[in-house]
């Protein structure tokens, strides 16, 4: 039996940026919403502001003058969250596109309308 070549890992093309607004589709997240604050590609994640917080002991330091507990988002992998379409006003699927610029732009599946301003 001829053996199999082993499958490469596909890399995840991430096809959200910084500012998209996303919604989490699925973990103890979902359903809040929020703007992409970074794309980390190599890992597949995101960070999205105010969702997935968690809280991070400072100790006093000279600069700040104060310690104490510091709330700061932690990376979602980019599965969980999917990006709303500003006329939707949901999350929905989208496809890529060309416009007549020749740019690469992003359509909701839903109303058609271009999400790249
Ligand atoms: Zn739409």
């Amino acid at each position: 039996m001829p053996r199999a070549a082993k499958p490469k890992p596909e890399p995840v093309r991430i096809r959200l940026k910084k500012n998209d607004l996303v919604e989490v589709i699925t973990g103890k997240e979902q359903g809040k919403t929020g703007k992409i604050l970074k794309v980390l590609r190599e890992k597949n994640q995101v960070l999205v502001e105010k969702v997935n917080m968690i809280k991070r002991h400072t100790k006093p330091s000279p600069t700040t003058g104060q310690g104490g507990i510091v709330e700061k988002e932690a990376p979602l992998m980019v599965s969980k969250v999917m990006l709303i379409c500003p006329k939707c006003a949901t999350a929905t699927r989208f496809r890529l596109t060309t416009t007549a610029e020749g740019k690469k732009a992003r359509v909701c599946r839903k109303c058609k309308e271009l999400i790249d301003g």
